[in-house]
């Protein structure tokens, strides 16, 4: 197998993934770039087919199955979009496809994953426990695992993002990036940095359970607790294992970032309230960091706003500012200022 994911997989990706995934608008955020007194712009990842950006990794992976790994099928863990997305590609690909999810995925994601044909199983309450079930159906009935972020293939999907903004922005400054795994960072900034390597690739991550983040800290890939979050698919860890991710991240990040529940909380109602967007907790981070100053928009600056997915209930409260509670806890609630 190849060691390193380069800027030519990712064009290949971008041939693979043609006419199969939508090739998002970057737009301008007029009120935002006001607020923060630079000139903001979004990648609506939100408008694909499936509500996220993960449509993008996991069409290449299915494009480049064996025979052999067709008739099997494929399986994953996910914390709810990459399952979405497997789902659907597989489904289009005519693929079997089985997705193992924890109890801490949300009703609207599992309910969404199993419209689009997909085969749901539920275990345990984190990432791991959700994975052990796909080494099992890997290794009893020959499937085929195509994981979330660690793949040469996911990365070399979600990296069609950045060659799509600097064809739309070639003098972009900044690129926002929610984190969790890397493979939409990794992928972002291996594409960008290669293109121009002035560029900033700013990855945010919520304080709770920020696997990545801690990883770079530490040197090495490390394990973190999981903890209910308003940015439920920034969870799980990145794995101990990690071979393609970590180092991209560790290589590329300018920075990293985290924020907590309450700046996700500001950031969903601020991106609501001002630019009229549904986003999901995992895809506002960049807004909640500007928010919270805990960075800053330098120039020409793009925000990957990554997911819709999100239980509406969880949504109309926040955006009307009342209180949300979140595993054992309450968030309190604040109104749009
Ligand atoms: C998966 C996901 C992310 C994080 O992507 P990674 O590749 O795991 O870093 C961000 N936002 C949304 C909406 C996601 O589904």
């Amino acid at each position: 197998m190849q060691q390193r994911v380069t800027l030519k997989d990712v064009f290949e990706a971008q041939k693979s993934i043609r006419g199969k995934v939508l090739r998002t608008p970057l737009v301008t955020a007029a009120r935002l770039s006001n607020r923060f007194g630079a000139e903001i712009l979004m990648k609506m990842e939100t408008l694909q087919p499936i509500g996220a950006f993960k449509q993008r990794g996991a069409t290449n992976a299915v494009a480049h199955l064996s025979e052999a790994a067709r008739k099997n099928g494929v399986v994953c863990c996910s914390t709810g979009n990459h399952g979405c997305a497997l789902a659907y590609a597989a489904g289009a690909a005519g693929v079997k496809a089985v997705v193992c999810l924890s109890n801490l995925v949300p009703g609207v994601k599992v309910k969404a994953i199993e419209a689009l044909g997909a085969d749901v199983r539920r275990v345990g309450t984190s990432q791991d426990e959700a994975q052990n079930e796909v080494t099992r159906l890997v290794s009893d009935k020959g499937m085929t695992d195509i994981p979330p972020f660690d793949h040469p293939d996911v990365l070399a999907g979600q990296g069609t993002i950045g060659l799509e903004l600097l064809e739309d922005q070639p003098d972009l400054e900044t690129i926002m990036v929610p984190l969790s795994g890397g493979g939409l960072a990794g992928g972002i900034a291996l594409a960008a940095k290669t293109i121009n390597p002035k560029i900033r690739i700013v990855g945010i991550s919520m304080e709770n359970g920020a696997a990545m983040a801690r990883s770079l800290c530490e040197g090495k890939p490390v394990e973190v607790e999981e903890y209910a979050s308003l940015a439920d698919s920034l969870g799980g860890g990145i794995g101990l294992e990690n071979r393609w991710t970590y180092p991209l991240c560790r290589d590329y990040l300018d920075d990293v970032v985290t924020v907590s529940e309450e700046e996700i909380y500001q950031g969903m109602q601020v991106l609501f309230h001002d630019e009229g967007i549904v986003a999901e907790g995992g895809s506002v981070v960049s807004v909640a960091a500007l928010l919270a100053q805990k960075s800053k928009a330098n120039g020409k600056t793009a925000m990957i706003i990554s997911g819709k997915n999100v239980e509406m209930t969880q949504f109309t409260a926040i955006i009307t500012g009342q209180d949300v509670i979140l595993g054992d806890t309450v968030l309190k609630g604040e109104r749009y200022a």
